[in-house]
């Protein structure tokens, strides 16, 4: 297409929320074969709500675990931090981030604080292997069928002091939009830093409509991903929002970083950002640049 046409092409995409940075980007859209989501504010919004939280053993109380939890995530901007912050402040537990003395995020994982002297980590079952915890966790009772549920973990000095779970829903028009992409003979594959029982409610949320789900995946693991799938099955489309997909997103023949709600490292190696959170503006750009390569050709 000429540079006109393209430039008008790319200022209304940007007007219904996605930003395309560049023609060459518009026509890379167009030759995508394969699709991958990332499912914790990519599929889903991001926003979680905390449907249990409850002391594991008697070595602290509730109102103490709450403080330690909410003051630590309060330095963490992962879309789960908020949500036990703002559980704990709704329980008249205040966090005191300053009261934090040491800090340390493990991406796909979850974090480390220090706090009145005490060593807290905080995340998925990977923690309790990084925490050198013994405990065997049951969450069997925790889980709701609500939404995609995830379970978290509270480890103090060692012992499993805590566990939680966090619901989460799908965007709207995120089954459609993986509906639309596959009547266009693009596939799309699911890549979780979540567990997998977490990726199977996501798939059974979106209606089945997912090829593939890989879960537990660390930011090295989706970059490896992306490239079997380029391999496997040519230009690819990865669509994520978390600093953990940013090297993803750069990897991928197009990423497409999540505008308002991503990590600032996500918008910035993108090749496009969908400012609005519509998820179904992705396959529209897949079908405006198949035009515009057909108008070069
Ligand atoms: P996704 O790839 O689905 O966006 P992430 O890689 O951001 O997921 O996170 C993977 C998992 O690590 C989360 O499902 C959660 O269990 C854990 N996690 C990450 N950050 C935190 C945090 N700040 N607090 C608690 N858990 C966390
Ligand atoms: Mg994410």
């Amino acid at each position: 297409s000429t540079p006109v046409a393209t430039f008008c092409a790319l200022l209304r995409e940007a007007r219904m929320g996605l930003l395309i940075k560049g023609g060459s980007v518009l026509e890379s859209l167009g030759e995508i074969r394969i699709a991958a989501f990332d499912k914790t504010g990519t599929i889903t919004r991001g926003e979680f709500s905390i449907s249990a939280f409850s002391v594991v053993g008697d070595k602290v109380e509730l109102s103490q675990l709450l403080y330690w939890v909410s003051s630590i995530e309060s330095k963490s901007s992962h879309p789960m931090a908020a949500a036990l912050v703002e559980y704990s402040q709704s329980k008249c537990i205040q966090p005191k981030p300053e009261n934090v003395t040491e800090f340390c995020i493990y991406h796909g994982e979850g974090i480390y604080g220090a706090i009145e002297g005490k060593d807290i980590y905080i995340g998925n079952e990977r923690v309790l292997a990084r925490s050198s915890c013994q405990h065997q966790t049951d969450d069997a009772g925790l889980n709701n069928k609500e939404g995609v549920s995830t379970t978290g973990h509270v480890i103090c000095d060692g012992d499993l002091v805590g566990v939680f779970s966090l619901s989460d829903d799908c965007r709207t028009g995120a089954a459609e939009a993986i509906r639309q992409l596959r009547s266009m003979g693009i596939k799309s594959v699911l890549l979780t830093g979540d567990s997998a029982a977490a990726a199977k409610r996501a798939q059974e949320q979106l209606g089945g409509v997912l090829e593939e789900l890989h879960a537990g995946l660390l930011p090295e693991d989706k970059v490896r991903l992306v490239g079997d799938l380029k391999a496997r099955a040519g230009p690819t489309l990865m669509v994520g929002d978390g600093m953990n997909d940013a090297p993803a997103l750069a990897a991928a023949d197009v990423g497409v970083s999540m505008g308002l709600s991503g990590s600032a490292a996500a918008v910035e190696t993108s090749h496009a950002a969908l400012m609005s959170g519509d998820v179904l503006r992705v396959p529209a750009a897949v079908r405006l640049g198949r035009r515009a390569r057909r108008t070069i050709a």
